[in-house]
C-alpha cells in the first residue's frame, strides 16, 4: 500500500534514515564547521538522532503524538528505521497508516523547523510546529480517503463497462447463432 505523501517528503524522510541530511555533525565531517549546538533546543549538539528522537523541543512533540495515537511505546532511531524499512518494502496495513503518516510529518516539519531556525531567523514554538504536523498528517490522510474514493468510483465505472461488454458479447454470439448478422452496438 502506497503511504498518501508527497515525494518530497518521502525522499526527505528517507535521506533521514540514512543520515543523509546535512545536520551538523555530517557537516564537520565535510569539511564545513558550524557551531555544533543544536538550533532548536541549545543544548546538546545537532546529529540525526538527537534532531528528530532525543531532542528535547522534539520529545515533547512526540509525546503528544504518542498520546493522540494511544501508542504507548516511544520511538527509538532504530524503530524508526524499522518502519522506514517495512515501508519500502510494502509491509504497511490500514493500521499502521496513521502512525507512519504522522512519523514522516514529523521527520519533514522538524527538518523545516531547523532550517527556519538556521538560516531564516524564524521559529516556531513546540504547540505551533505540533499543530503543523498535525494538519499536515491530516491532510494527507483525507487525500488519502479522496483518493480512495476515487480508486473505488474508477472500479465501478470499470465494472459497469465490463458487464457492458459483456452482455455485448453474449449479444454476439447470439447474433451469430441466428446468422451472423451486422451488430448495433448500442
Ligand atoms: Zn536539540
Amino acid at each position: 500500500m502506497e503511504l498518501p505523501i508527497p515525494l518530497k517528503v518521502k525522499f526527505l524522510v528517507w535521506l533521514a534514515f540514512r543520515h543523509g541530511l546535512n545536520t551538523k555533525d555530517v557537516l564537520e565531517k565535510k569539511g564545513i564547521h558550524l557551531e555544533k549546538i543544536c538550533c532548536l533546543c541549545s543544548k546538546l549538539e545537532e546529529s540525526h538522532t538527537h534532531l528528530f528522537i532525543k531532542c528535547e523541543f522534539v520529545y515533547s512533540i512526540w509525546r503528544s503524538i504518542l498520546f493522540k495515537l494511544k501508542i504507548e511505546d516511544g520511538f527509538s532511531w532504530n524503530s524508526l528505521k524499522e518502519m522506514w524499512h517495512n515501508l519500502k518494502a510494502g509491509e504497511i496495513d490500514n493500521g499502521k497508516m496513521k502512525r507512519d503518516v504522522f512519523i514522516c510529518s514529523l521527520v519533514w516539519c522538524v527538518w523545516q523547523e531547523r532550517n527556519d531556525r538556521l538560516f531564516s531567523n524564524k521559529r516556531k514554538r513546540s504547540l505551533e510546529l505540533l499543530n503543523k504536523i498535525m494538519t499536515f498528517s491530516s491532510f494527507w490522510l483525507g487525500s488519502k480517503k479522496i483518493s480512495a474514493r476515487a480508486i473505488r468510483l474508477q472500479e465501478r465505472r470499470r465494472k459497469k463497462s465490463a458487464d457492458r461488454m459483456q452482455a455485448i458479447g453474449v449479444d454476439r454470439r447470439q447474433n451469430r447463432a441466428m446468422g451472423d448478422e451486422v451488430i448495433q452496438l448500442e
